[in-house]
């Protein structure tokens, strides 16, 4: 068999594989997705979500529970051109920056408090919880209670949780789980924190 062959016989043998996989996947529902891992590109891949959902006009809430000093672009882009996306901030920085848990239980209760009602109405396509997992690492939230609040959300709502962690329990309750592995970073070859690019 020549190259040409060989290649057609692969691309006929996985377009099978690929079809019998379509034709198995026919439940019809709302995803849940946990971007995980210490790599860079967590965050980021929920924003390309939120623009797809965005696409089809879809309802979309955004809450993120941590919030360094610096403005991102997809904050300022948000506010400024996508009134239809409910966004929410918990404002209180980094807990390495704020040293003050209780304050910092408030600002996760205050902020997860935005977030229910969220997860409990259907009229939101996708919901976006970004750094929620060190809510649970600290144990801010009451892990049983977000992960009923993930579980029980409305049939048709996606669900994405990003950030490092976040325990065995909340990777069972998720549909997708993708761990995103830092290989290198540009950070520890001392390349600073690009605009547009790590904010
Ligand atoms: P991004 O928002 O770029 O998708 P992320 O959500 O995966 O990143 P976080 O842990 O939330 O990662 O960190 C946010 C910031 O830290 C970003 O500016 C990102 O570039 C940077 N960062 C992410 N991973 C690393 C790493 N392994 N080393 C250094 N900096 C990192
Ligand atoms: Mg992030």
């Amino acid at each position: 068999m020549d190259k040409n062959e060989k290649h057609k016989a692969a691309m006929q043998k996985q377009k099978a594989n690929v079809d019998a996989s379509i034709e198995r996947a026919d439940v019809e529902r709302g995803v849940a997705v946990l971007l995980t891992g210490n790599g860079k590109g967590k965050s980021s891949s929920a924003f390309g979500m939120v623009m797809r959902a965005l696409g089809y006009g879809h309802k979309v809430g955004v809450v993120q529970f941590i919030k360094g000093q610096q403005l991102s672009g997809e904050e300022i882009y948000i506010r400024d051109h996508c009134p239809q996306v409910d966004f929410y901030q918990m404002g209180t920085g980094f807990t390495w920056n704020t040293q003050d848990r209780t304050g910092d239980i408030e600002a996760a209760e205050a902020t997860w408090a935005k977030v229910k009602p969220m997860l409990a109405d259907p009229a939101y396509n996708l919901v976006v919880l970004d750094e929620l997992t060190y809510m649970l690492g600290y144990k801010y939230l009451d892990e049983a209670e977000v992960l009923a609040a993930l579980k029980n959300r409305p049939v048709e709502q996606s669900v994405v949780v990003t950030g490092r962690g976040g325990g065995a329990a909340l990777q069972e309750i998720m549909d997708t789980v993708s761990e995103v592995k830092d290989i290198k970073h540009a950070f520890t070859a001392g390349i600073k924190a690009r605009q547009g690019v790590d904010y």
